[in-house]
């Protein structure tokens, strides 16, 4: 069975080291954030998340939720309950989400290392509380008074959680394709119908009421996405005092079976002239929806970041204790039968690949996550919109790549057990398996592709890279003089140059060819993260080298930032020449020749 410990050691070097959270948030006004607090907040979720919900994940799997048909019920694995209500009980629902509701009020740069801890533990639990966050900042930003009078508190509390239902058969990725329908009833409210599938804790029994965000159309509402609203249908009906009344009409009728994350339920939910409440303005639920969405972006990024994490873990111990064949150089434990395979240069390249892609992706995402504190609250309105530039360039970047990374992460880990990552003994297929789904909801990496490339760059002028890459600048101009660190200093502004110049260059292709937005935009994607983990890995050494850290931890950065630089970074290469092909490639072969 795969483990968990929390990577504590790293998590605080990348928050208080390198993000230098403590006085980010002091300037922000988050006066109870101090190291104090955030370290006992930290050690205090490690300690649930390795006793309490990492020991369910494997029963999670194992046995999945089950669906009762006859009343549509849907019951949770043994023991998720348990956890839930601890969870509850502990106020961790709440952690970053305003104290007048009810929540702690922490930054969300916090909360997003609480997350990554979490997801680790158990992806598939994660995912109840996940969207309820979600739910809490859609309603906070575009909710009436009263709905956040009455919603607010017990989806903050963790009592009810929330649901996002977007998805129907003939609408995923397009949501102008989007049927279910919304009906003004005389009292206010609106009658929903419709289908929605892969509803993610649609049903369950961890709480007495689930409150769904549903987009659908009203009668008078233009075709396409512009004519989408956004509704609060709660499972229990809610009247506008609070009071909760009978069942509303809403109803999951089957549960999906599939590939990983067993004890999360993806449901089928059907509306059946359920009560609802608009949110917002009409035809606007999409700009409220991209609320929550954003937020729900990040934190499947983290979840990627989560499951790399834990394999990598579990890969090295491993990778220590296995005894097979000999070091090429002659044996380095001559009196074992053989040498850890740790020894072996390909076992290395895997787990170094996780290493670098993990700690350095945890960087990226932590401060993506500072990010949404300071685009909130920063006092000066130039450094706010800076800080909501940069966040809206660095969420599909997350999203996508992180994911992708995890994939590719628990794989090189499964690969590391050889034959026994393969059965699921040690637990390595199933982090595989789970890790699968992050790279499809919330947007398949090919949208965050185009999130990025087409809106985050073209549309806005490169607003977010702008800034990104006047934190290299400064970052390299900091350290040019720094001998030690030239060898991650040179590169990384070449790199940078290299990016802004190939951002011009698509987009003066794309203004007279728009296929090569599409062409473009994957290899851009990665383009992009591969130079942003450049960034963290140069000031990651940069920090460490200053700290009083131990010597091993400043190998662990240092080696680590050159195994980056040699053998990862310069997959920008291929990425570059992908760009620079154009869309020829993919579009010139005729549609039937592809079987031909
Ligand atoms: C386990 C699970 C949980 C989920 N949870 C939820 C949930 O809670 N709420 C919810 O509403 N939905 C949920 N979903 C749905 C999920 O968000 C969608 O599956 C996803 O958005 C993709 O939609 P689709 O499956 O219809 O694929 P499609 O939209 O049919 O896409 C198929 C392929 O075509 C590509 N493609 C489509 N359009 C374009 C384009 N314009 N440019 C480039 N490529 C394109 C996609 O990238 C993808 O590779 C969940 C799905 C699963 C499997």
């Amino acid at each position: 069975m795969s483990t968990y410990h929390a990577p504590l050691t790293d998590i605080r070097f990348a928050l208080h080291d390198v993000l230098q959270v403590e006085p980010l948030f002091a300037s922000l006004g988050f006066e109870d954030a101090g190291r104090e607090t955030l370290d006992a907040v930290l050690d205090e979720c490690a300690r649930l998340c390795e006793t309490v919900l990492a020991p369910l994940n494997r029963i999670g799997d194992e046995v999945g939720v089950r669906f009762d048909k006859a009343t549509g019920a849907v019951t949770t694995p043994t023991g998720f309950k348990d956890a839930y209500d601890q969870f509850v009980e502990g106020g961790w629902t709440g952690i970053s989400a305003p104290v007048e509701f009810g929540g702690m009020g922490l930054p969300h740069g916090i909360g997003i290392c609480l997350e990554e801890m979490i997801d680790a533990a158990n992806l598939a639990w994660s995912n109840f509380p996940l969207l309820s966050h979600g739910a809490v900042n859609a309603l906070h930003h575009h909710g009436e008074d009263w709905q956040k009078d009455v919603f607010l508190k017990p989806l903050v509390a963790g009592t009810w959680t929330g649901t996002m239902c977007l998805t129907e058969p003939q609408c995923g990725t397009d949501l102008g394709l989007l049927k279910t329908r919304a009906e003004p009833q005389a009292d206010g409210s609106y009658a929903i119908t419709g289908t929605k599938i892969f509803i993610t804790a649609g049903e369950h029994d961890l709480t007495d009421n689930i409150i769904h965000l549903v987009l659908a159309r009203l009668p008078d509402a233009p075709e396409g996405s512009r004519g989408i609203s956004l509704f609060i249908v709660p499972k229990m009906q809610v009247g506008r005092d609070g009071s909760v009344g009978t069942r509303n009409a809403v109803r999951c009728g089957a549960v999906e079976h599939k590939m990983g994350i067993h004890g999360s339920a993806t449901c089928v939910m059907n509306f059946d002239g359920a009560q609802g409440y608009l949110i917002g303005q009409p035809h606007k639920g999409l700009m409220a929806m991209f609320t929550m969405m954003n937020t729900a972006r990040l934190g499947v990024g983290i979840q990627g970041l989560g499951l790399a994490t834990r394999a990598y873990e579990n890969a090295l111990r491993y990778a220590r204790e296995r005894l097979q064949s000999r070091a090429l150089s002659g044996a380095k434990l001559p009196s074992k039968p053989a040498d850890p395979i740790l020894v072996q240069p390909d076992v290395r390249r895997m787990l170094l690949t996780c290493k670098a892609l993990t700690e350095g992706g945890r960087l990226l995402a932590y401060h993506a996550g500072s990010l949404v504190d300071s685009a909130a609250h920063a006092q000066d309105p130039l450094a706010r919109k800076q800080a909501d530039d940069l966040l809206g360039f660095l969420t599909p970047i997350v999203k996508g790549c992180l994911t992708e990374w995890g994939n590719e992460c628990t794989y090189h880990a499964l690969q590391c057990y050889g034959g026994h990552g393969y059965i699921a003994e040690h637990g390595m297929e199933q982090l595989a398996r789970d890790a699968r789904i992050t790279t499809l909801y919330e947007g398949t990496t090919g949208i965050q592709a185009l999130d990025l490339m087409g809106r985050k760059t073209m549309q806005l002028q490169g607003a977010g890279l702008r800034v990104f890459l006047g934190m290299i600048e400064t970052f390299c101009t900091t350290h040019a003089e720094d001998v030690a660190l030239a060898e991650f200093v040179v590169p990384l502004r070449a790199k940078a140059a290299e990016w802004q110049q190939l951002t011009r260059s698509i987009a003066e292709r794309a203004a007279a060819d728009p296929e090569e937005i599409g062409a473009a935009a994957h290899d851009y994607l990665f383009f992009s993260g591969y130079v942003a983990l450049a960034y963290w890995w140069a000031r990651s050494v940069a920090v460490a080298e200053a700290s009083a850290r131990p010597e091993t931890f400043k190998a662990g950065k240092r080696e680590t930032a050159r195994f980056y630089f040699t053998r990862i970074l310069p997959r920008t290469l291929g990425h570059a020449a992908a760009i620079a092909s154009g869309p020829a490639s993919l579009l010139s072969i005729p549609d039937d020749a592809l079987d031909s």
